[in-house]
């Protein structure tokens, strides 16, 4: 490694200045984004498990660059997030999702929950709720009808998200836990925040069935939430086997690709008759 060490040491240099060339100009784009209009909103339904009708959706969003086509969220909420990006495309995400799901009350379709999830710095910064407050009221969203996915890293700063959440919950909205399992210290944040719902992280859905420590976790975590009259969802349902053990666990609530991925609001519409089905 020694005699090639030259070589190694240009061509990583190299290719560490591509790297950050490109994340330059994908910022640079990501600020050109918004008045772009080149994000957009896909919902994957979330179906009651028992009566395997369709409950509510959860608003995810992508990137449609004009050069490099669809971008996923893991790829620029990261960058959106230390940019600062986050707080003017998480507002976009709110109001739109609210404004889809008035677009589809208005269509005669059933009042569903829609889903928005919340990033970190979105939900320290200063008047997020009073933001929230405004896109309710601005949009006409029915509060109960919205549903905000909070995760545990919000939670190591006990004090000041328990304030936010109380806001929150002041309007009427829900909040649910998102990826449950997945923090460090997830019980002992759990005894102080008032949530709806878990939502049990979908790396123990998909080994549930073969490995026997998931499976108890799911169960685990199943019967914790019956217990602290918390709903229940499990996310990244696969296979008819996952849903049947959800199914004997009490889970309430599924999404998943075996029911649908996340799908352009006009095709939640256009199938929503076989969604309800699934
Ligand atoms: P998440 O909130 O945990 O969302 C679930 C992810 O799992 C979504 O990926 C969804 O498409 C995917 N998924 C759903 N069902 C299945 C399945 O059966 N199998 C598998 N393998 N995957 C499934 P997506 O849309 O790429 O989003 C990734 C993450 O990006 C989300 O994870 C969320 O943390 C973040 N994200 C997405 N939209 C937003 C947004 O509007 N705001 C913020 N702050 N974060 C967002
Ligand atoms: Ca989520
Ligand atoms: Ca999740
Ligand atoms: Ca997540």
């Amino acid at each position: 490694a020694k005699r090639m060490g030259k070589n190694n040491y240009q061509f990583y240099e190299k290719r560490s200045m591509e790297q950050i060339n490109d994340r330059l100009e994908l910022e640079k784009d990501l600020r050109k984004a918004l008045e772009r209009e080149e994000f957009i909103l896909f919902y994957q339904p979330k179906l009651d498990i028992f009566t395997g009708k369709i409950v509510g959706v959860e608003a995810l969003i992508r990137w449609q660059h004009p050069q490099k086509g669809m971008i996923s969220p893991a790829q620029f909420i990261p960058l959106a997030e230390e940019t600062g990006m986050i707080i003017p495309i998480g507002e976009w995400v709110l109001r739109k999702a609210c404004l889809d799901a008035k677009a589809f009350r208005e269509a005669g379709f059933p009042p569903l929950v829609v889903s928005v999830n919340l990033s970190l710095q979105q939900f320290f910064q200063p008047n997020f709720s009073q933001m929230v407050g405004q896109v309710l009221t601005e949009t006409e969203m029915p509060p109960e009808l919205l549903e905000l996915e909070i995760t545990e890293s919000m939670m190591i700063d006990t004090h000041h998200a328990l304030m936010i959440v109380r806001e929150l919950r002041k309007f009427g909205v829900r909040i649910s836990l998102d990826d449950f399992g997945t923090g460090y210290s997830s019980l002992h944040y759990l005894k102080q925040f008032p949530i709806d719902k878990l939502k049990i992280d979908q790396s123990f859905i998909r080994d549930c069935l073969v490995n026997s420590n998931n499976a108890t976790i799911v169960k685990t975590i199943i019967a914790m939430a019956h217990q602290l009259q918390l709903e229940i969802n499990a996310e990244g349902v696969e296979t008819k086997e996952q849903l049947l053990f959800l199914q004997q666990n009490d889970c309430h609530e599924v999404q998943g690709y075996l029911f649908s991925k996340p799908l352009p609001i006009e095709e939640i519409q256009a199938n929503f008759d076989d969604i309800v089905k699934a």
